[in-house]
């Protein structure tokens, strides 16, 4: 018998999506999603760096050399694939549009967005923030340098959208929140690149890769944007 769920879905492989600036990646981003991952089960999480990020200030890299460290972290772990979709769109980068347009792709299969517990907090001054839900679940990791506090949207989403059950973000292909347990790494790019600036940054904070191409193109030492 197939595995039937509630809205009619036969259970299919998730997919994984974990957007960000990655200016640069580190392992704030990479261990708890990974993490995660290894708790749901699932093999491939696609990395989304944004073009123009809408709520925080122009990443100081260039999209190419964002790319290039992502590809760097990709090649030690093996979980994650770059997806560019976000880069080849000459517009902010919302999260619903790019949300959709993995929706019009993969119609069928459960979308997993994951997301730090910073991201979960200040989810409602997201644009069109509640039709996320309409294209995936969210997961949400937790974050060492973040005390969490949810406001009464945030409350009243997790009131009616979480879940413990693993097996239901199989089942639904979207709708759900699931609070991941995973390890508190208080690390942040703009950390990494302060201390960068300063000419010291702490090597077990992202990987080594990342490290020697951010050395070798002399990047975040000037704070401006350095092309490729
Ligand atoms: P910046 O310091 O430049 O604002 P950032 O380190 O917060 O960057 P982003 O690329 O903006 O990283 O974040 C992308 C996603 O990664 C967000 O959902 C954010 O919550 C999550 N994230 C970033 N750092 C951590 C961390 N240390 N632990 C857990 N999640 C994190």
């Amino acid at each position: 018998m197939p595995d039937i769920t509630q809205d009619n879905v036969v259970a299919k492989k998730m997919l994984g999506i974990f957007g960000g600036t990655f200016d640069p990646v580190h392992y704030g981003h990479l261990r708890p999603v990974a993490e995660a991952a290894t708790t749901l089960g699932m093999d491939e999480i696609r990395l989304l760096p944004c073009h123009i990020p809408p709520h925080k200030q122009a990443p100081q890299s260039s999209p190419e050399h964002r790319l290039n460290m992502l590809r760097l972290a990709c090649q030690e772990w093996p979980l994650f694939v770059v997806d560019q979709r976000e880069l080849q769109w000459n517009k902010p980068s919302y999260s619903v549009d790019t949300l959709a347009d993995f929706r019009r792709e993969f119609s069928q299969q459960p979308l997993l967005f994951f997301i730090g517990m910073d991201s979960l907090c200040h989810l409602d001054s997201w644009y069109q923030w509640s039709s996320l839900f309409d294209y995936c679940h969210l997961v949400v990791c937790q974050r060492g340098d973040f005390l969490p506090k949810f406001n009464v949207n945030i409350q009243r989403l997790l009131d009616q959208r979480q879940t413990k059950d693993v097996a239901a973000l199989k089942h639904q292909r979207n709708g759900l929140i699931y609070l991941a347990k995973t390890s508190k790494i208080p690390v942040s790019s703009t950390a990494i690149r302060a201390a960068l600036s300063r000419g010291v940054v702490d090597p077990d904070w992202l990987p080594d890769s990342v490290l020697a191409y951010i050395n070798q193109h002399h990047l975040y030492t000037q704070g401006e944007l350095s092309p490729p």
